[in-house]
């Protein structure tokens, strides 16, 4: 099937990409396997007319948008390899292997979180522990927050995160902070606390209080992560020598 662009990534960006492409009378596919990063959380925020809806609403949405459109075509389906061949690219998806040549395409990046390994975190993130700041520290505001930071950014984040909260401590689980970042947070009155995190205690989600490698307990009503996030399927850009 030849077809003028083939979108990879069925989310907000490429159902977007897929309507403007498509009112610009191009036919077009949007191909996507349903594992968005963000599918963990409840409520998305900072979208205008679609504030506190779930991302899979927005979704929904925005399928309904592209309905009037019969060019637009949407498949449930991964996409495995991107080949370029005669000016002419050939997208492969699992579906029984089968080949669509398309003139262009667009790809998401696919991010996944990448989460520290403490026990109960997974039941926590989405619901009371977050990445962004802006799209769930409203819910948050003025609470006692934890922010699990592995890596430098955490000055950055704590800076955000006292927007939100003056009650916040930083657990570096371990990991060593800059010694003048120590000092600066520790001169606006956030603690740090560097000794690893075994578990994290909750009640259906609603974050509790972290256990310390020390034996301590500390008690928090959410909190934020400075995580490091990644791309599962680097190979595809590369497959067309983008960088
Ligand atoms: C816990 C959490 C909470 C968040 N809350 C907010 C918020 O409140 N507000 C906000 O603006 N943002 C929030 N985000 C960020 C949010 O994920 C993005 O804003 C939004 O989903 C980005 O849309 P997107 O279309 O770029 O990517 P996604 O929504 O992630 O869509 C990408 C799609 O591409 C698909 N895909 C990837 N590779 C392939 C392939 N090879 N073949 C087929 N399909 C593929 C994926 O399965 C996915 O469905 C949050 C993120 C997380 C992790």
């Amino acid at each position: 099937m030849l077809l003028d662009c083939a979108i990879i990534g069925g989310g907000p960006a490429g159902l977007s990409a897929a309507l403007v492409v498509g009112r610009g009378r191009k036919q077009v596919i949007v191909f996507d396997n349903e594992l968005p990063r963000n599918r963990v959380t409840q409520e998305s925020h900072g979208f205008i007319t679609n504030d506190g809806m779930t991302p899979f609403e927005i979704r929904q949405a925005g399928e309904a948008d592209l309905q009037k459109y019969p060019h637009i075509q949407i498949k449930r389906s991964q996409i495995v390899d991107i080949q370029k061949e005669r000016g002419k690219l050939y997208v492969t998806n699992t579906r029984g292997g089968c080949i669509r040549r398309k003139k262009k395409s667009f790809w998401q990046l696919d991010l996944q979180d990448i989460l520290p390994e403490i026990e109960g975190i997974h039941d926590v993130y989405g619901k009371t522990l977050f990445s962004c700041p802006f799209c769930d520290g409203w819910e948050l505001k003025e609470k006692a927050l934890a922010l699990i930071a592995e890596n430098q950014r955490a000055l950055h984040m704590a800076k955000l995160l006292s927007n939100w909260t003056k009650d916040l401590i930083v657990f570096t689980n371990g990991h060593m902070l800059a010694e003048e970042d120590k000092t600066l947070l520790t001169a606006h009155s956030i603690q740090v606390i560097d000794v690893p995190i075994v578990s994290i205690d909750h009640d259906n989600g609603q974050l509790r209080s972290l256990q310390l490698a020390n034996g301590e307990i500390v008690n928090r009503e959410g909190g934020f992560l400075s995580q490091v996030n990644s791309s599962s399927q680097p190979h595809l850009p590369k497959s067309l020598a983008v960088k």
